[in-house]
């Protein structure tokens, strides 16, 4: 991929295998005693005796897990970064304007290949190996497509 650069950007909140934030983070700020475990949102309102309000919810969003703050860009052969924002502005889903573009380009590629031979496996009458190599294609570019987004900007 061309018009990538990998910038280092500082690690604020951890992922676990798979982009899922790990469970059982210990709380830094909590010095001396036990580190506190941070929660699951829903844990941290469950027990109320009544029913659930904003504001409980919203005291309580502080005290559970953290959300990631630094996530891979969206296009999915790039391996750059995109942070949330720390004061207002619109959040990146993409590191660059080049990626999305490259990453918009790709998936009209493969989704243009995907039914271009699905069009010509409709006709029928395909020899053997032909189909074979053709249904292969396919599968792997229907593979590459699950990874781009769908949505969005
Ligand atoms: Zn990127």
């Amino acid at each position: 991929m061309s018009g990538m650069k990998s910038v280092p950007q500082p690690k604020t909140a951890a992922l676990g295998r798979g982009g899922v934030p790990t469970p059982s983070t210990p709380d830094q700020r909590n010095e001396g005693g036990p580190p506190a475990v941070r929660k699951l949102l829903s844990s941290v309102v469950s027990g109320l005796d009544r029913p659930l309000r904003a504001d409980d919810v919203a005291s309580a969003v502080d005290r559970c897990l953290p959300l990631p703050d630094l996530v891979t860009c969206l296009n999915p052969l790039c391996d750059n970064k995109c942070s949330w924002p720390k004061g207002a502005g619109r959040p990146r889903e993409y590191c660059s304007r080049s990626c999305r573009q490259s990453a918009l380009r790709t998936h009209a590629r493969l989704t243009d290949e995907v039914m271009l031979i699905e069009q010509v496996l409709a006709q029928g009458s395909v020899r053997y190996t032909d189909r074979v190599r053709l249904e292969a294609h396919a599968a792997q570019a229907r593979w590459c497509l699950r990874r781009y987004p769908t949505g969005g900007e």
